[in-house]
């Protein structure tokens, strides 16, 4: 029988990693304390399985044997006999860290836990567990069906056996995993999050208009979307965040958040989501 997963979170990130891990034949509990955030996430998959067989990637009996193949519920306790499970929750240091507790009272001893986090550092949800060498980092990226990377971040404690385990998976579910070792902002935000801030600077500082910006780095170095665009997309807020991450983390000054990024962030500009950022949306 195929390994079991349990995904904790049904927002963006749970409902496609529920997505990715029951197509590729792994029974899925999804977990969140919130219903109607567990039915909304069902019928996203299912919208996005029919999407996957309209263009003919997968078959519409493979797309019905997925979504039977996902189990909601709210108790943590559903995934006490999991292989793995992928904590998807918000990016609050003391939510995952309560839910890293209580997984490592009622999961098996064999039970690998894991953090989609972005930013937080594997080690210290490790530290709260008594199994710190089954703890990893599996950073999947956005949309999770389509995007082929894991990034997979060992914190201090993570053992080889762990690792290999959770990158055996994701080559599993036709990913590339790309190893890490825990340091503030991974490879992802780490090199990501600079360049989008350094964008904010030539903004604030005249350098040039915003569409500017965006065209030099799009037809200029082949990025599909120029980074305001890109800072928009992901959320001013969480893009400040995970500077301030990096800020604080490295002791670095050049890690400082662009004011223009925090004065954006203050008056609740935080791109599409408001529908106003960088640029203005409908
Ligand atoms: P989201 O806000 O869309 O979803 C979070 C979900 O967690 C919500 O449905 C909420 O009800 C649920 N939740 C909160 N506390 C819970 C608890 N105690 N038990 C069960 N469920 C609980 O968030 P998201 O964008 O999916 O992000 C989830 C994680 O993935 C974060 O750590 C984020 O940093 C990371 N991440 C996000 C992206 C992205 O593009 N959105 C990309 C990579 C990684």
């Amino acid at each position: 029988m195929a390994e079991k997963i349990s995904v904790i979170g049904a927002g963006t990130m749970g409902n496609g990693i529920a997505h990715t891990f029951a197509l590729y034949g792994y029974d899925v509990n999804l977990i969140d304390l919130n219903s109607d955030i567990l039915n909304s996430a069902l019928k996203t998959i299912e919208k996005n399985l029919a999407r996957q067989v309209k263009k003919e990637a997968i078959t519409q009996q493979q797309a019905d044997e997925t979504l039977a193949r996902i189990k909601t519920g709210s108790d943590l306790s559903l995934s006490s006999d999991s292989g793995l499970v992928v904590e998807a929750v918000n990016e609050k240091m003391e939510i995952k860290e309560a839910i890293f507790k209580e997984l490592d009272n009622i999961c098996d001893d064999k039970t690998v836990l894991a953090s989609n986090t972005s930013s937080i550092s594997i080690t210290e949800l490790a530290a709260g567990t008594s199994r710190p060498q089954k703890v990893i980092g599996m950073h999947f990226m956005n949309p999770v069906p389509l995007m082929k990377l894991v990034e997979i971040i060992r914190g201090y404690d993570t053992s080889d056996e762990t690792y290999a385990y959770v990158k055996g998976l994701s080559e599993s579910l036709e990913k590339t995993p790309v190893e890490v070792n825990d340091f503030p902002g991974f490879i992802s935000n780490r090199v990501l999050m600079p360049m989008i801030n350094e964008a904010v600077f030539c903004l604030m500082e005249g350098v040039a208009e915003k569409e500017a910006i965006d065209t030099v780095m799009k037809l200029g170095m082949n990025h599909p979307m120029g980074p305001l665009t890109l800072a928009d997309f992901i959320g001013l807020d969480v893009c400040l965040n995970i500077m301030e991450v990096l800020y604080n983390g490295l002791g670095d000054p050049k890690y400082r958040p662009c004011p223009l990024l925090k004065k954006m962030v203050s008056a609740g500009k935080l791109g599409r989501k408001t529908k106003e950022g960088f640029y203005k949306y409908d």
